[in-house]
């Protein structure tokens, strides 16, 4: 089978040229999913990318390679070569398998993007480096004579470049995340259209940058540069092409239009379908490996969709997706001649179901039940509002000018103000944004102020500046059912200028209106407490509601009104004193009850306030006293 180590120095630089490849492949990861997401989150994601390649290159290296190449323990486990520092030929066969175990590891990344946490997505990359991905790998890869053979390969399973190995363990690991987390918020409401990538050209790069790695990851599998090579470069490109053709057709067939997402994927899925058995095919099984997968991939984003299951970037599709229908396709179209003597096309395709159960029981297994408990003791998934807000911020801090605005505009809106264009840099669109902004929210302003003017005309007395007899008559109506049903006394006073009349006619009906003017200003300054309401009833005369008041009460305040208006020298003729206004004032108290109304209350008043007039002005008079 596949030998391990390169024989010869062009076997070596070839390896060392495709690990070099596969190593690129993370660059296209980064693009296709930092692009694919919503710009809030497109940072992190690119990030998450970088970061699970430390953590993948570092934890690899001091416990994955070893568990995954080292001495066999029956053919389940390595046990050497742990913290890894060995002889040339296996340091080659380290750099490509870690470029391998970074591939596995970040196809996490876009399934759990704009919702995982960053540690948390770190924590499940660990477990897929130092364990998940290495024990598999060893069971299917370990090559020599049983029981040192990896226990999967001694039974015939066959992978030759990681359809299983790497593409559905990752994408099991995803797939137990994804579910541990659920959807992102809001994907699913029935009528929002799906989240759009916010860079779809950079998804695009992304692919084309991964199709060229995968040119390393299937042509290197080999460990060998010889005939072989080129057919299997063939294959990859052909699957990947057949894939984008198929899932256009496909999607155009069935939703009218040439979709990014669908064409990407449906390359990708291809690629991931022609690594299991690309060193065993022809280009026309290759081909056709490619027209199955691209329909398979728009099928498969469907079937996860319709279960709710939020794949962010189509992950579970490809590389699970992908992965299965490429570990199957060993036993469908590779050269019978690959299988182990004895085994015929049929129980080949029985030990490839097997392999797949095998890793879905691993995989998903191990990593649903450690991130279930990580997930008890440190949540996964972040807050609402950091989902809300957006990864690069709540994860990093991250604040550009887009976040400066946003804010900007709150505090705006919270304080009422306009915001101050010279916070942004000169003739950027941001201060062209603000310029508006300034100008529609001085326009408002000016509308409000209008608004406001207007209701206050129509509830105001114009001279007096006091509320108006139909306003009073609307909070009188409140005031009444309010106190009545608390039980509560309820006070009115009336009030009327003694004689008015004659003192318009001796200096003018201006001066009547200024001396009108002054009394309100005085009632305003007797009347302190915020509940009590004074009117221009009408003419010379003014009522004050007073909830809350007994008689005495509102007697006592009376007896105030008439003591400051007394001492008040109006109105005023050429700068001197010439006359004091008097009142007579009638009050009225009650608790409102069923039994009576508002206008009893009133009637009662004005009674009091006649019997005033009648004892010969300039008094108060409460009724029922
Ligand atoms: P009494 O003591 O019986 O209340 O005598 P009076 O003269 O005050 O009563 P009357 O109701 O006969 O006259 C009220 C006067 O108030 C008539 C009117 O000229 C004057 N008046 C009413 N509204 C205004 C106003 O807005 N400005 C001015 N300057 N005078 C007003
Ligand atoms: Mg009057
Ligand atoms: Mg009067």
């Amino acid at each position: 089978m596949t030998p391990i180590l390169p024989a010869n120095d062009t076997d070596a630089i070839w390896l060392l040229f495709c690990t070099i490849l596969v190593i690129f492949m993370q660059a296209g990861f980064c693009c296709l999913e930092s692009g694919l997401v919503r710009n809030k989150n497109s940072i992190n994601v690119a990030l998450k990318n970088i970061a699970d390649f430390t953590v993948t290159l570092t934890f690899f290296w001091a416990v994955g390679f070893g568990l995954m190449f080292g001495t066999s323990q029956y053919g389940w486990w390595g046990s050497s070569d742990f913290f890894f520092d060995g002889d040339t030929p296996t340091s080659l066969l380290f750099l490509f398998q870690a470029a391998f175990c970074g591939a596995a590891a970040t196809i996490v990344s876009g399934a759990v993007a704009e919702r995982m946490r960053f540690l948390g997505y770190l924590a499940t990359t660990l477990l897929i480096a130092a364990i998940i991905y290495p024990v598999f790998g060893h069971w299917a890869w370990y090559p020599g004579t049983t029981p040192q053979m990896g226990w999967l390969r001694s039974l015939g399973f066959i992978d030759s470049a990681g359809a299983t190995v790497v593409h559905s363990v990752g994408g099991w690991v995803a797939l137990a995340t994804v579910l541990i987390l659920g959807p992102r918020r809001g994907f699913y409401h029935p009528h929002h259209n799906e989240f759009q990538g916010n860079n779809l050209p950079l998804s695009t790069l992304g692919v084309l940058i991964l199709w060229i790695g995968w040119l390393g990851f299937n042509g290197g599998s080999l460990y060998r540069f010889d005939e072989r090579v080129p057919q299997v470069l063939i294959n990859t490109l052909l699957a990947g092409a057949c894939g984008g053709i198929s899932a256009l057709i496909f999607s155009a067939f069935k939703a009218k239009t040439a979709d990014v997402k669908l064409i990407l994927n449906g390359i990708l899925t291809g690629l991931v379908a022609s690594t299991a058995a690309c060193v065993m095919i022809q280009a026309a099984e290759a081909a056709l490996l490619g027209l199955a997968a691209g329909p398979l991939s728009v099928v498969c984003a469907k079937f996860f969709k319709d279960r709710q299951i939020d794949d962010v970037v189509g992950a579970l599709t490809v590389h699970l997706g992908g992965g299965i229908l490429g570990t199957l396709s060993v036993a469908l179209l590779a050269d019978s001649r690959f299988f182990l003597p004895g085994i015929n096309r049929i129980e080949q395709l029985g030990i490839q179901v097997f392999g797949i159960l095998v890793c879905f029981l691993w995989a998903f297994g191990v990593s649903m039940v450690s991130l279930r408990l990580l997930n008890r003791i440190y949540p996964l998934r972040v807050d609402i509002t950091q989902e809300d807000q957006g990864l690069n911020i709540s994860e990093h801090q991250y604040s550009g000018a887009l976040l400066e605005l946003i804010h900007s505009l709150e505090d705006s809106q919270a304080k009422g103000t306009p915001v101050d264009p010279h916070q942004f840099e000169n003739d950027t669109e941001f201060q062209q944004i603000i310029f508006q902004y300034n100008r529609l929210h001085d326009h408002l302003d000016q509308e409000m102020i209008r608004e406001k003017q207007y209701a206050q005309l129509s509830i105001l007395d114009g001279l007096t500046g006091l509320y108006n007899r139909r306003f009073f008559d609307m909070i009188f109506g409140l005031e009444w059912a309010r106190m009545g049903s608390r039980a509560a006394p309820l006070s009115l006073m009336m009030i009327d200028v003694d004689r008015f009349k004659i003192f318009n006619d001796t200096y003018g009906h201006q001066a009547g209106d200024k001396a009108l003017s002054n009394l309100a200003d005085i009632l305003k300054g007797v009347v302190e407490r915020s509940g009590d309401f004074i009117a221009r009833y009408g003419g010379e005369e003014f009522c004050i509601l007073l909830p809350d008041t007994t008689l005495e009460k509102a007697q006592h305040l009376a007896d105030k009104i008439q003591l400051q208006v007394q001492a008040e020298p109006i109105p005023f003729e050429h700068g001197s004193p010439v006359g004091y206004l008097t009142l007579s004032i009638g009050i009225a108290a009650r608790i409102p009850s069923r039994e009576d109304t508002q206008e009893d209350l009133i009637e009662e008043a004005d009674k009091a306030l006649y019997t005033a007039k009648h004892q010969g002005r300039n008094q108060v008079v409460a009724s029922g006293l």
